[in-house]
């Protein structure tokens, strides 16, 4: 599914620091605080069963997630745009608004979860959103641009890709506190050896950085659900536990199929279980293999929109990636054991001893891979058997493939796929800005688009 990365010099691995559903007929929950009732009072926001029979719309865009909400919020500036929901709101839902619930949401497997949990074919834990806003109410919050290099191979044009990125950056990106074990983990880096220091930047650059996130000093979340205060009200209407399971083509234009609101299935509720919310509590350092050399393959089991994919990573198939992930670890051991870090340390214990540990006691349940009697590579063993998704999901649509450049589906009129699906390589460190921009970025290009053609005709 990720085909290697090979824009820029930014090195492959890259190190990265952790640091409601319930609707009324409109509006926000009761338990959303009186803040954001206030905040996101949405009158535009309903219920799916309070859906005409029939209505028309200039655009109807499906799944109001991280790409969807800014495209359906641009849209809505010069047309009649409908919004469609699978979930529910996530304002009033404190495993999506507050910073320290993060693996709370992760955990919630009822059926009105914002996040629908699957295990790939090959033992990897994941999750899919469920809710206004998508995989922003549920992300870890790291926010970072794109290199200039993956926007020239995109074909985008640079100076668009920058308004709109200024566009996001407005609405909900923040500049992190950073506590003391991540200062000493920012020093650690250096002092390990990977540099330069870039300070606070949301560039994506070779070295050492501290990035924007979309949590704000209070820890609370801000999603692209936010991106509707943007939009012009009265030509938006956005319907939640809206699941859109056909689209009808017709001759003269594109409506809308019939709606469900049939509650998903879990796939794997005993392995969901398994998932240990102490893996996520305090702080812990993540390596992530940026454009893995291995690739894997993704299918529809069904065309019911709620059953999960069959999805297979393949991860580590390619023993580069095994070297590189032990290089990344390294790096990790050197961090540890550097003056800056010094005091985040037991005396008696080695970085690799108490990561060992910790694999031997279970605290990584991200994957369901059997556990073997120790290799003779430690490192590579650890690699392995510590694999875990970053959920920064992208290649199942690709541009040139299933869509063309503008992202309309090749061969049918009148269909876009604007989202991460659309992505041959995660962009920056982590896609979220790359994908909220590219909402906006679609929506300014289609709006030009329309309103040009029709100054055209008249
Ligand atoms: C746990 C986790 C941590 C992450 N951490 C980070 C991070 O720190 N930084 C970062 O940059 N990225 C992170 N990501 C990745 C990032 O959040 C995703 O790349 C991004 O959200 C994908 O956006 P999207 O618009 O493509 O899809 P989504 O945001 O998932 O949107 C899809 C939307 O469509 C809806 N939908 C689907 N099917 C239908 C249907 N049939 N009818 C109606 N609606 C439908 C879904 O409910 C969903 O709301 C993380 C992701 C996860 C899950």
């Amino acid at each position: 599914m990720a085909p290697g990365h090979r824009h820029g010099s930014v090195p492959p691995v890259v190190l990265l620091l952790l640091v409601a559903t319930v609707l009324g007929s409109l509006c926000l929950s009761l338990t959303a605080s009186p803040e954001a009732q206030k905040r996101y009072n949405f009158r535009f926001v309903r219920h799916a069963r309070d859906a005409p029979l029939v209505s028309y719309y200039n655009y109807i865009v499906v799944g109001g997630g991280t790409a969807g909400c800014p495209l359906a919020a641009t849209l809505s500036e010069r047309s009649r745009v409908l919004l469609l929901e699978r979930g529910g709101l996530p304002y009033g839902n404190r495993n999506v608004s507050s910073e320290y619930h993060f693996a709370d949401a992760l955990a919630d497997t009822s059926p009105r979860s914002p996040a629908q949990r699957f295990v790939s074919e090959d033992g990897v834990v994941n999750a899919r959103a469920r809710v206004l806003g998508g995989g922003s109410c549920l992300n870890a919050g790291f926010y970072t641009r794109a290199s200039s290099g993956y926007v020239r191979a995109a074909g985008w044009d640079p100076r668009l890709v920058n308004a709109s990125y200024r566009w996001v950056e407005r609405e909900l990106v923040f500049r992190p506190d950073v506590p003391r074990w991540q200062c000493a983990l920012r020093e650690g880096l250096l002092q390990a050896g990977v540099t330069p220091d870039n300070g606070y930047t949301l560039e994506h650059v070779q070295g050492t950085k501290i990035g924007g996130t979309i949590f704000d000093r209070a820890g609370r979340r801000h999603t692209a659900a936010d991106f509707l205060r943007r939009a012009y009200p009265r030509r938006l209407t956005v319907f939640l536990r809206a699941t859109v399971s056909q689209i009808l083509f017709r001759r003269t234009g594109t409506q809308t199929g019939q709606l469900r609101t049939v509650p998903p299935k879990e796939r794997t509720p005993e392995a969901m279980r398994r998932l240990d919310r102490r893996a996520f509590r305090g702080g812990f350092i993540l390596e992530k293999i940026l454009g893995p050399m291995s690739t894997g393959h993704v299918a529809l089991r069904s065309a019911d929109p709620d059953a999960n994919p069959a999805v297979t990573f393949n991860y580590f198939r390619d023993p580069r990636d095994v070297e590189r992930c032990v290089r990344g670890i390294e790096t990790i051991e050197r961090v540890v054991r550097s003056r800056a870090f010094a005091r985040f340390t037991y005396a008696n214990v080695t970085a690799m001893e108490a990561a060992v540990l910790g694999r031997r006691a279970g605290h990584l349940p991200v994957n369901l891979l059997p556990r073997r009697a120790t290799d003779t590579r430690p490192l590579q063993q650890y690699c392995r058997e510590t694999v875990m998704t970053i959920w920064h999901y992208h290649g199942g649509c690709h541009v040139g493939a299933v869509v063309d450049q503008d992202y309309r589906v090749l061969g049918v009129r009148g269909l876009r796929v604007v989202d991460s699906s659309t992505f041959k390589y995660s962009p920056g460190t982590n896609p979220q800005a790359t994908v909220m921009m590219l909402g906006r970025y679609m929506g300014l290009k289609i709006q030009k688009e329309r309103w040009t053609r029709n100054d055209e005709t008249h």
